[in-house]
């Protein structure tokens, strides 16, 4: 029997794949000018990375990571996100003695054990973008901004920022308390998970998809009514601050993030035409990541969208432009006048391929009809004698004799018409 790709990952085909390096070109394009650079880490670590980093009572950490133990007994970790990782690395390269405010992204595959659906994947790939250094409102509105900037730049709408504030170590455990104190009033009615999470992770109860959990949730207390003065102050300027660069927003009292090191500002950007999966970023702040993960006190901020969501709203529509293909027919066994006349089209900056196992006419035209080319071009004996070439193009069978020196003028007029 033949082999399948695993359960929940799957092969990003052509022409697919053409939006994904289209997508990829202008957001490296746009983040190196708002001052980012790439970053590389590993797709595996270990899997202390991630337990300490994510936090143990968070499902990546309880139920979704690919574990697994390497041939000298370590624990490896494949990376569920990316972030942590690139906290590692900031803190191994010392980083923070390379500039008082350093900015990252990256793009690449993250590993996840969750059941698979629509817009859902065991591997699925994420961009993300880290700053460290700065605890500054600007760079939660400056680094949403431009997120929001890509996604427009790719022709979306229907595009919604929705944003809140989990406190700081000062205000969220009163918070906490206010919750939990509710939550007990209704734990009969509660999910088995949220149950444990009431204890445990109460804010998580906020973001339970389960229908009973989410009526529960809407009376609970807001976390805006316990803010302290110092995280008041930091979200009044990062609204301020957006509404400075054009970003609308919206307050969502209720959003609080999946993983446990937000604090602050936490934000997500929902595509309206999504469905239940319509989130297709998220991030916040994580003033405390770095020292959690044995680093000095650097504050930072972050978000990672996903891809796989990003190219699903996409849906049809196309990111780059299509370049025709010319196909050249050698006719006979010597391949050089076609070779020559290919290597023309490349160094003018055409796509062009020769046919070489062609073995007739009727063969390579056939070859060509099926890969859904446009245009061939015939470099054969008689063709060489006379110095031209025949232009065929395939839509309407029309082809005409052109000299050989006029190549790329006439391919210049047929692409035009
Ligand atoms: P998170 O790292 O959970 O905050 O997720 C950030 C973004 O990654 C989400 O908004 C999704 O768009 C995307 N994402 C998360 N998990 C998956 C998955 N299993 N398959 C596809 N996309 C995902």
């Amino acid at each position: 029997m033949a082999i399948k790709a695993v359960k929940g990952t799957r092969d990003i085909l052509a022409p697919e794949i053409r939006n994904w390096t289209k997508y990829e070109e202008m957001a490296r394009k746009l983040f190196r000018r708002y001052g980012f650079e790439e970053i590389r880490t590993p797709i595996f670590e270990y899997s202390e990375v991630f337990s300490r980093g994510i936090g143990e009572d968070t499902d990546i950490v309880n139920k979704e990571m690919y574990t697994f133990t390497d041939r000298k007994g370590r624990s490896i970790t494949l990376r569920p996100e990316n972030t942590a990782s690139v906290v590692r690395s900031y803190i191994e390269h010392r980083m923070d003695l390379q500039a008082r405010v350093k900015r990252l992204f990256y793009i690449g595959p993250m590993f996840r054990y969750e059941r698979p659906q629509k817009g859902r994947y065991r591997q699925f790939y994420q961009t993300g973008a880290e700053v460290f250094g700065s605890s500054h409102p600007f760079v939660d509105a400056d680094t949403i901004e431009m997120v929001v900037r890509l996604l427009r730049d790719m022709g979306l709408t229907g595009l919604r920022v929705d944003i809140n504030s989990v406190g700081c170590r000062e205000c969220r455990p009163n918070y906490r308390k206010a919750l939990q104190d509710f939550l007990s009033g209704h734990r009969e009615v509660l999910c088995e998970d949220c149950k444990r999470r009431m204890d445990s992770n109460p804010l998580r109860v906020l973001d339970c998809k389960v229908p009973g959990c989410k009526t529960v949730v809407t009376d609970a207390p807001s976390i805006q009514d316990y803010l302290c003065e110092g995280c008041q102050g930091h979200q009044g300027q990062v609204f301020q601050f957006l509404d400075t660069l054009d970003v609308a927003y919206s307050l969502e009292p209720g959003l609080v993030r999946g993983l446990d090191y937000y604090t602050r500002t936490v934000f997500e950007v929902i595509s309206e035409g999504l469905g239940a999966q319509n989130a297709i970023l998220g991030g916040g702040r994580y003033d405390n990541l770095v020292k959690e993960l044995g680093g000095r006190d650097v504050p930072a901020f972050g978000w990672a969208l996903g891809m796989d969501r990003l190219m699903m709203v996409l849906g049809n529509r196309k990111l780059y432009t299509e370049e025709p293909t010319f196909y050249v027919l050698p006719i006979g066994n010597d391949l050089k006048y076609a070779v020559a006349t290919v290597a023309t089209l490349k160094n003018a900056g055409y796509h062009a391929v020769v046919l070489a196992e062609a073995n007739s006419l009727k063969s390579g035209l056939k070859q060509i009809n099926k890969a859904g080319g446009r245009f061939a071009i015939l470099a054969g004996e008689s063709e060489k004698e006379k110095s031209v070439l025949i232009l065929r193009d395939m839509g309407n069978s029309v082809q005409r004799e052109i000299p050989v020196g006029d190549l790329l003028k006439e391919i210049e007029n047929e692409i035009a018409k």
